[in-house]
């Protein structure tokens, strides 16, 4: 069919056929004394006896196949109308979020950051919302893996930080609030050759300082392939004077070799530890990757935290920042700056009767 891409017609069964050649496919193939290993991605549907056109059939096991590669490959699926419904509903996400990175329709939302030995408010985190012209107000999870995909999402975060970086300029000249905002950055951002151009020239245009913003990256950016140019962003992000914090640390992937490479000035504690507490061994490793920040002179912000007993065990064990429901939710910048004019200047806690589905 083009490239490495085959049409195959057997009056065999389909399962027969498909074992046979993952079979075969299986044996490297050694090349110039090196063994190159093989293997295929098949998408099948069994046509029977019914009449249909040629195209009709192959745009079907197309689709399956685009659902085998998906799966991660070396895989066979099989055509389901549920197939085609499911990648006509993706595309259709994949070109309204272009429309609406355009449009103004991905929103920075903001949620608080609070020091825990005084209850200061320390920064707000920005965390994308899409408003939905028909679907209404549309977290993450609903888009992002839509964008990963489409590879919308360099666009999308710089989206974000432009909308994030003038509202908090705002704010800062209405003398509401001092801002630092910590902005996520995908994989896909931070690998971005011209990353670093972009981001200078929206945080300039705000007119806000390097030391006013964190960029937040995750431990899955270090085990992509891009490491050269995700090593020279982050080396000149640092070298501008933005700080660079690990998110999600905690969940398992970050390598401690990398975690003293990397300019860091802090890590995220993912909220999976956090809602442990205190339970004695989500305590340990607590205070394992505390002292182990400490020394590498890491900041470290607790997230996910719900309950006063958490922030204050948070506290005792050394703790800087802590973020979650207890302190307040991701707010619209409205809200936000209503939250600002009443909480700026205040010292924060959490109320000990505060349940997470208030
Ligand atoms: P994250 O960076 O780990 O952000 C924290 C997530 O935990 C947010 O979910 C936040 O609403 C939620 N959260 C905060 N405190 C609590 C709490 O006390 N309890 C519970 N149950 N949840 C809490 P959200 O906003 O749905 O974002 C999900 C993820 O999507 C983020 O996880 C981040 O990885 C990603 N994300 C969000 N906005 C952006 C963006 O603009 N760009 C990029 N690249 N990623 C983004
Ligand atoms: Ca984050
Ligand atoms: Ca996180």
């Amino acid at each position: 069919m083009g490239n490495d891409e085959f049409v195959l017609i057997s009056s065999e069964p389909a399962k027969v056929v498909i074992g046979r050649i993952m079979a075969s496919l299986d044996q490297p193939y050694t090349i110039k004394g090196r063994r190159i290993p093989t293997n295929a991605s098949i998408g099948y549907l069994t046509v029977g006896t019914q009449t249909r056109a040629p195209l009709e059939i192959v745009a079907d096991a197309a689709v399956a196949l685009q659902s085998a590669k998906s799966a991660g490959g070396k895989t066979a699926h099989e055509f389901t109308t549920g197939l085609r419904t499911e990648l006509d509903q993706f595309q259709n996400l994949q070109i309204d979020l272009l429309d609406a990175i355009k449009n103004g329709e991905i929103e920075p939302w903001f949620q608080p950051q609070v020091r825990l030995d005084d209850g200061r408010l320390h920064g707000a985190e920005v965390l994308a919302r899409w408003r939905h012209p028909t679907r209404g107000l549309l977290s993450p999870f609903h888009f992002l893996p839509a964008a990963e995909r489409a590879g919308l999402m360099i666009d999308l975060d710089h989206a974000v930080w432009a909308a994030a970086l003038r509202y908090a300029r705002n704010w800062q000249d209405e003398g509401v609030w001092h801002p630092c905002i910590s902005l996520n950055v995908a994989p896909d951002t931070i690998a971005d050759p011209h990353f670093l151009e972009r981001f200078l020239l929206a945080l300039q245009r705000s007119g806000l300082d390097a030391d006013q913003v964190n960029v937040e990256l995750l431990e899955t950016t270090f085990i992509s392939g891009d490491d050269d140019i995700v090593a020279i962003n982050i080396d000149s992000l640092a070298e501008s004077g933005v700080a660079v914090e690990l998110d999600d640390f905690g969940t398992g992937f970050a390598s401690f070799s990398r975690l003293a490479q990397l300019p860091l000035t802090g890590l995220k504690l993912d909220r999976s530890l956090v809602s442990l507490l205190p339970d004695q061994g989500a305590d340990s490793i607590v205070r394992a990757i505390l002292a182990l920040a400490a020394e590498l002179g890491l900041q470290v912000v607790a997230e996910g935290v719900e309950q006063r007993t958490q922030a204050t065990h948070l506290n005792k064990r050394g703790c800087a920042v802590a973020q979650g429901f207890g302190y307040g939710k991701p707010m619209s910048p409205n809200d936000f700056h209503k939250w600002l004019q009443i909480n700026a200047d205040k010292a924060l806690d959490i109320s000990p009767d505060f349940a997470a589905s208030a």
